[in-house]
């Protein structure tokens, strides 16, 4: 995953925009994030491991002059937790230093790292490096650079990139990672993976960027480049419906938590039950157990409180702690809980490991019945394009049947919602989405691809 935002605002300050924007992002990725500024004639940059809130204070922000900005904040993923891949990557190229922030993952890395030339040395060993290096190696103007890059990469990839006087922003041809364009009322311009973000700094948000467009911001204003090319089909990532953008996001039109409510609707339709309440598991199945509970004619209520401020932790909880099964981030509400029938929604099951603590956790504050319903189908494939979930091992619904998993996790009983009401709530066509996690067909990745796990998988 990753969320990335670029800013190009005349008589403003740019890194401070990038900042609270990526702030609105920081459910995107948590393990490093960093900002690059440029003034027209000096591009600076900050980036270190962690939260925002902990990399940025005023003083670095404040050295972060200029109206021009792009911002990363990573996601994790396995192996990789080192500062040499937090993003933005700066770049020295024959045209100038240059910033890159990209969200999104390659599916032919191997080959375009074989295009680089030989005595290309690779500090992170990402694609998202492979990448800024095919630009740098390139010959001509950066936005005839880009296109050959459009054509070349395959995958998802939504990147943002500043060089010491111009903003470009662009999308795979598939458009697998969202991205949009919004505008301050007062001239200037930002992009961001999600909407969400544009509120925040007091934009409007004006449109998606196009899978395949190239944005250009510069002096002489605004220009989209859809040239080279040609007519893919679309597939914007199921999962950013499902589980990962914000319920205050719109994609395509549609508000997240309306999308998502829908599937709590649909999926009380699909897997009714007799029961006395309905909770949600806080805070990303919110919407959809709401939708759930108008749509059974339940009680919505809250079952479990979970720490907003956890996040990722590296101490891990004693033994003791451990082998109770004590949940650092959600504590039950006994009383709301106590001699009940409970209906929890959850938004997914990838890995089977929390669910099961879950469930437990509500039959220790004495409900007495516990109600699985998820609102997406059952996760079967991995994901090559971005979301952490990378073999077949590792997801629960690709190695047991779903009474298996009902016996895994403790349930008295589990409802997945279906495909077509899953694609139905999100307002778009099955063929306008990638399903790759849930079908095993992948639009953008060669057939016959199947990459493994690598300790280094960036964005
Ligand atoms: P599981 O039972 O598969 O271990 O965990 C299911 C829970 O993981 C659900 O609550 C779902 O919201 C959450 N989840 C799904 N995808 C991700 C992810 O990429 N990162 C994190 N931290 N949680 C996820
Ligand atoms: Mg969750």
């Amino acid at each position: 995953m990753c969320g990335v935002t670029g800013v190009y605002a005349p008589g403003r300050d740019a890194a401070r925009l990038a900042f609270f924007a990526l702030y609105a992002l920081q459910h995107r990725g948590q393990e490093s994030a960093g900002i690059a500024a440029a003034d027209a004639t000096t591009l600076r940059w900050h980036k270190a491991m962690g939260l925002l809130g902990a990399i940025f204070d005023e003083e670095i922000l404040s050295g972060l002059s200029g109206h021009i900005a792009v911002g990363h904040t990573r996601y994790s993923t396995s192996g990789s937790s080192i500062v040499v891949n937090a993003q933005p990557l700066l770049e020295r190229s024959d045209l100038g230093d240059f910033a890159f922030a990209h969200n999104g993952n390659l599916t032919n890395t191997e080959e375009m790292r074989a295009a680089l030339s030989p005595t290309v040395t690779l500090d992170a060993e990402s694609d998202s490096e492979v990448l800024a290096k095919l630009l740098v190696e390139d010959q001509g103007p950066l936005i005839e650079r880009i296109r050959r890059l459009l054509v070349r990469a395959r995958g998802a990839y939504s990147v943002v990139l500043c060089t010491q006087d111009e903003l470009y922003a662009f999308r795979d041809p598939w458009g697998v990672r969202p991205l949009g364009l919004g505008a301050f009322d007062d001239g200037g311009w930002i992009v961001a993976s999600e909407s969400c973000a544009l509120g925040t700094v007091g934009a409007r948000f004006v449109r998606e960027i196009e899978p395949g467009e190239i944005v250009r911001i510069g002096a002489d204003g605004i220009e989209s480049d859809r040239a080279v090319v040609e007519e893919k089909r679309p597939a914007l990532c199921m999962f950013e419906y499902i589980y990962f953008a914000r319920p205050d996001s719109e994609l395509n039109g549609r508000a997240i938590y309306m999308a998502r409510y829908a599937m709590g609707e649909a999926l009380a339709r699909e897997h009714p039950v007799e029961a006395d309440v309905v909770i949600a598991v806080p805070d990303s199945a919110v919407p959809a157990g709401i939708g759930f509970s108008a749509e059974a004619g339940l009680p919505y209520i809250e079952g479990l409180i979970k720490n907003r401020y956890i996040g990722r932790t590296f101490i891990s909880p004693d033994q003791q702690m451990r082998s109770r099964g004590v949940q650092l981030k959600f504590n039950p509400l006994i009383e709301n809980l106590r001699g009940r029938r409970v209906v929890v929604v959850d938004d997914s099951i990838v890995r089977g490991t929390t669910t099961p603590r879950i469930v437990s956790l509500l039959r220790e504050a004495g409900a007495k019945e516990v109600h699985l319903r998820i609102s997406s189908p059952p996760i079967l494939h991995p994901c090559y394009l971005g979301v952490d979930m990378a073999t077949y091992d590792e997801l629960i619904a690709a190695n047991l049947t779903i009474e298996e998993i009902r016996k895994h996790t403790g349930a008295d009983s589990l409802g997945y919602l279906s495909l077509d009401a899953l694609i139905a709530a999100t307002g778009r066509r099955r063929d306008e989405m990638c399903l790759g996690c849930l079908t095993g067909s992948y639009p953008s990745v060669p057939a016959g691809h199947r990459p493994r796990k690598t300790a280094v998988s960036t964005s």
